[in-house]
């Protein structure tokens, strides 16, 4: 990938205009017209700051974008889309230069494009079923779904076009949202506009869920989140922070004592797993939502200015191969490491990370070591990580993920010598809802169990959605179920008012 100049790229761009969108193209036309690559902070600026590293479209850009799709007819493209958004309208409308009627477009079905057109890993949802991708054989040559999403949304933002969204009379139910990811922001926002009231419970002092306190401002900035935070606001929302639902009160309680009528969950999957390998407990080792929260929520990068302190590391080693990972990986580099490498059991075909993030890491000088396992981290006198031992993997038989399944080679150990572990091989449920909550049924992952069609719990009145029913997905599986539970609770709401 590398660099891209912004004012070279719209330059190219304003040329391709020119020259294109005064004549009727064919389909062959339109496939050979450039993809247009996305402006990025130059590698040896980035590394040194927190600021966003993608630097999105220009109006030229986008539009010579728009001119790639084919318009097809069958539009396979919204069958790769988690909620379905009409993806040929909206980008009709874009190539027309009528951005804010292409954002109305997206927000029939999504609610939060300029998060959704940043973070949604497009390769394997939008993009992957793309007929000009597919002509073209190259994923990557598909149409930038993804990046023409997100121009709009930030026109949206920029132009303070956002609309509060009108509400319905009040009905006289009232509701409680319990956490504030994307799956509740989504939920909240469809339950408000039906005239209920709406409270949200966040645990954190910040709302925002993974947006804010997990994945990093130079993937996804605070800003952005803040900026929906206060359409919600506007709305009408009400919003309690330090609120720890299971604690401050118990589920039952909202419903028997606090007098909410109906309950959404979407408490997330925060819960670290670990490497259950020898070494763990000693200084230098972290799981990466500690070392990703103290870094985000508390802006520990702010060194000097910041209340919570962050580890000084100079070589890392970072395990796990999915966005996770980067992000820690990509923070600890901006954190002052001198070199940062990512240990991945599989090869990098497996790697569930967005391909957008793997480039860029390796751009930044991340190092990658593939078809390697830990088996144990080793401790100085002094009880401070010192190296991992690792072991060589081949890669056998499929597993349950569909994923080529790693098989360690006896006799392949090694030892890889740094200062800090961070790990980063994914989170489980939050279990204090259910551990406090009677009657409340999960499976044995500890994620809640929900009727697919209406994120129904196997409680009167409750319901969950996101990375609580999932287990750890993605911010648009998180909102698809929180419109899905919101319209049933809706349903649900209206049938007690008849009572
Ligand atoms: P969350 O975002 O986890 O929010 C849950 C909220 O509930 C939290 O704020 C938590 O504090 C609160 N809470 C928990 N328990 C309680 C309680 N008892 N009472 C009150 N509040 C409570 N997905 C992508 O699509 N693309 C990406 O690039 C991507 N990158 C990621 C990077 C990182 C570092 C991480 C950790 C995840 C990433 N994901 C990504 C996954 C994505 O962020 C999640 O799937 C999504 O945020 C899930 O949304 P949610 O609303 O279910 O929960
Ligand atoms: Fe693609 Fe995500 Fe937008 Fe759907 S929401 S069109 S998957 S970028
Ligand atoms: Fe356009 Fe690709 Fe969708 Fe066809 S599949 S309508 S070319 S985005």
């Amino acid at each position: 990938m590398g660099s891209f100049n912004l004012k070279e790229l719209d330059l190219e761009a304003q040329q391709l205009w020119e020259n294109y969108s005064t004549k009727e193209l064919t389909n062959r036309e339109r496939m050979a017209i450039p993809d247009q690559h996305m402006a990025t902070q130059e590698v040896a600026v980035r590394v040194t700051n927190m600021e966003e590293v993608a630097l999105g479209y220009s109006e030229a850009q986008v539009r010579v974008e728009a001119l790639r799709c084919l318009q097809c007819k069958n539009a396979p493209c919204i069958t790769g889309c988690p909620v379905q958004i009409n993806i040929p309208r909206f980008i009709a409308l874009v190539g027309e230069g009528k951005f804010g009627e292409a954002v109305g477009v997206i927000k029939e079905s999504s609610l939060l494009p300029a998060i959704c057109g940043r973070v949604c890993p497009q390769e394997v949802q939008c993009q992957l079923p793309c007929t000009v991708g597919k002509s073209l054989k190259s994923v990557e040559k598909a149409v930038n779904i993804g990046r023409i999403e997100r121009f709009v949304a930030d026109w949206e933002m920029q132009k303070g076009a956002t609309k509060v969204p009108s509400i319905a009379p009040p009905t006289g139910k009232k509701v409680a949202v319990v956490g504030s990811g994307p799956a509740s922001m989504t939920a909240a926002a469809d339950l408000r506009r039906a005239g209920h009231q709406v409270v949200m419970f966040e645990a954190l002092h910040k709302t925002g869920g993974v947006l804010v306190y997990g994945i990093p401002e130079f993937r996804l900035p605070k800003e952005i989140v803040r900026r929906e935070f206060e359409t919600l606001i506007a709305m009408g929302v009400e919003i309690e922070t330090n609120f720890l639902v299971g604690r401050t009160s118990k589920l039952k309680e909202l419903i028997e004592s606090e007098g909410f009528d109906a309950v959404f969950l979407g408490t997330g999957a925060g819960l670290p797993r670990f490497l259950k390998i020898e070494g763990e407990n000693l200084v230098g080792v972290f799981s990466a939502n500690e070392y990703l929260t103290r870094s985000n929520l508390m802006k520990a990068y702010e060194r000097g200015k910041a209340g919570t302190p962050i580890y000084n590391s100079k070589r890392v080693a970072v395990f796990g191969g999915g966005n996770v990972a980067m992000d820690a990986a990509r923070t600890a580099l901006r954190l002052g490491a001198e070199n940062v490498t990512v240990v991945y059991r599989r090869s990098e075909t497996e790697m569930p990370a967005r391909r957008e993030e793997i480039e860029h890491a390796k751009e930044e000088g991340i190092e990658f070591l593939f078809l390697h396992a830990p088996l144990k981290i080793l401790g100085s006198e002094k009880g401070r990580v010192r190296g991992v031992e690792l072991i060589r993997c081949e890669l056998g038989e499929p597993d349950a993920s569909g994923r080529r399944s790693p098989v360690e080679i006896k006799g392949s150990e090694s030892l890889y010598p740094c200062d800090t572990v961070i790990v980063a091989i994914g989170n489980d449920s939050n279990p204090l809802v259910k551990q406090t909550t009677e009657g409340l049924v999960v499976n044995k992952r500890g994620n809640i169990v929900v009727e697919e069609e209406t994120c129904k719990t196997s409680l009167e009145g409750v319901y969950a959605g996101g990375d609580i029913v999932l287990g750890a997905a993605t911010v648009i599986l998180a909102m698809g179920q929180g419109r899905r539970a919101a319209k049933a609770m809706n349903q649900y709401l209206e049938g007690l008012a008849d009572n």
